[in-house]
């Protein structure tokens, strides 16, 4: 994207310039880094860090924004039980525990949208996010969609476990918000492939 907005907007720790693009939900200061959230034009601190590249490619790499959301999950009522609650919850009984959702927060075709969050929550590869001096931009869905495609994952997951699901009622509790970057590879075909898990999409 070439579009910024043109008016400056300042970071409120340090005070350097931040680059924003068009309908940003969020920007991230690469020389303090500190994270805000753009709601209602009023910058709102949010964290922001990045993933380790764990794969090695060519190929240019940029930073591709996810929303981490940190939920308690309880399940009020199911009639079949799928496998993926006892994988995520460490072989409890299944009926509930703390779920920690990577939801892209940028622009990709929906099926890929879907693998990226349905994989990454699921094998949660990044364990010790840190601070990097890096951009971090094309922020698509703010975090009320972000919370919207969670449930999503969450119904689709149980769903895709079980032929014979009739049932299915949860709570779900957002309990925390945080914004990763995670390393992609430009392709020579122009697509991207994830410097985690190697999906490319
Ligand atoms: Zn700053």
């Amino acid at each position: 994207m070439a579009e910024f907005k043109l008016e400056a907007i300042k970071c409120k720790n340090c005070g350097s310039g931040l680059m924003v693009e068009v309908n940003d939900f969020v920007t991230y200061c690469t020389n303090c880094g500190s994270g805000f959230e753009i709601i209602d034009g009023v910058l709102q601190p949010i964290e922001v860090n990045f993933a380790n590249a764990a794969i090695r490619d060519e190929g240019e790499m940029v930073y591709k924004p996810f929303w981490i959301l940190n939920t308690h999950v309880t399940i009020l009522e199911r009639t079949s039980s799928g496998g993926f609650f006892k994988n995520l919850f460490g072989g409890n009984d299944g009926s509930g525990g703390d779920i920690k959702f990577y939801i892209p927060s940028f622009y990709a075709p929906v099926d890929k949208l879907k693998e990226l969050a349905y994989t990454f929550t699921q094998k949660n590869p990044v364990a010790s996010p840190q601070k990097y001096n890096a951009k971090l931009t094309g922020y698509a869905f703010g975090r009320e969609d972000a919370e919207k495609i969670a449930e999503f994952i969450l119904i689709s997951f149980e769903a895709e476990k079980s032929d014979t699901m009739k049932t299915f009622r949860y709570d779900i509790k957002f309990n925390g918000y945080e914004i990763l970057g995670v390393p992609f590879y430009k392709q020579s075909d122009g697509r991207l492939k994830d410097g985690l898990l190697g999906i490319i999409i």
